[in-house]
């Protein structure tokens, strides 16, 4: 018989995302884990690193401006997502640091991104954030505007690629995974930023491209 080898929490999070695809029909490689390194060191990023992952987020300019110049430099081939909140005073920062923004939310936002990208002549993709649970504390626009925004980022020159939630905590998240799924839909964005630790198989069901993973990748924060 063969021995059990106990698997990294990588492996166990790409066999999760692998199960979700096939009990949905759908293809694991159309998956993309985001893997969220957040307040996490450098040493646990090689970590993953030299397991295979090479596409991580932050949720922090500040934070990511820190630790990634160095990683990249080792790992050319890494590609980085900023996940959180952005402030409008940082997209030059933003732009020059990440491959990729799930957090384009607002209409000051898309005017300061489209001038950085005029100014260093760079684009990235982005994903429209959605506030999915209309919670006042929670970034995201609001699902009543996001036609005006998305018409306002197409303005801009911004490539917007698909929407990115995170929904209320503590209550199942599947309803508003569908929710953004229709609402991407409706909007001809083929992309789904969605689903975390908790809630990736959820996520993968419901059309899912992105899931961002943090703890279940790098223990608990
Ligand atoms: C921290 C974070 C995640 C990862 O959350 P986990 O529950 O640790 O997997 C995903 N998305 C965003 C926007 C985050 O800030």
């Amino acid at each position: 018989m063969e021995q059990a080898v106990p698997s990294s929490p990588l492996e166990q999070v790409r066999t999760r995302i692998v199960s979700a695809a096939r009990i949905a029909g759908r293809k694991p490689d159309e998956i993309t884990l985001v893997a969220i390194s957040k307040t996490k060191p450098v040493a646990a990023i090689e970590e993953l690193i030299a397991q295979g992952q090479r596409v991580f987020g932050e949720n922090r300019v500040q934070e990511a401006q820190a630790k990634w110049p160095e990683i990249r430099a080792a790992h050319p081939d890494i590609v980085l997502h900023l996940v959180g909140q952005l402030q409008s005073n940082k997209a030059e920062e933003a732009l020059e640091l990440f491959d990729c923004i799930h957090s384009l939310d607002r209409p000051s936002l898309v005017t300061a991104l489209g001038k950085a990208q005029d100014k260093l002549g760079k684009r990235v993709p982005c994903f429209v954030q959605v506030n999915i649970g209309a919670e006042d504390q929670k970034g995201g626009c609001a699902v009543a505007d996001l036609p005006a925004l998305l018409a306002q980022a197409n303005q801009a020159g911004i490539d917007v690629i698909g929407l990115m939630c995170v929904p209320p905590a503590d209550i199942e998240s599947a309803p508003f995974f569908a929710l953004l799924d229709k609402l991407a839909d409706e909007n001809g964005l083929a992309l789904l930023s969605m689903g975390m630790s908790d809630d990736l198989e959820t996520a993968v069901q419901l059309g899912a491209t992105h899931v961002r993973v943090g703890s279940a990748l790098f223990g608990h924060r």
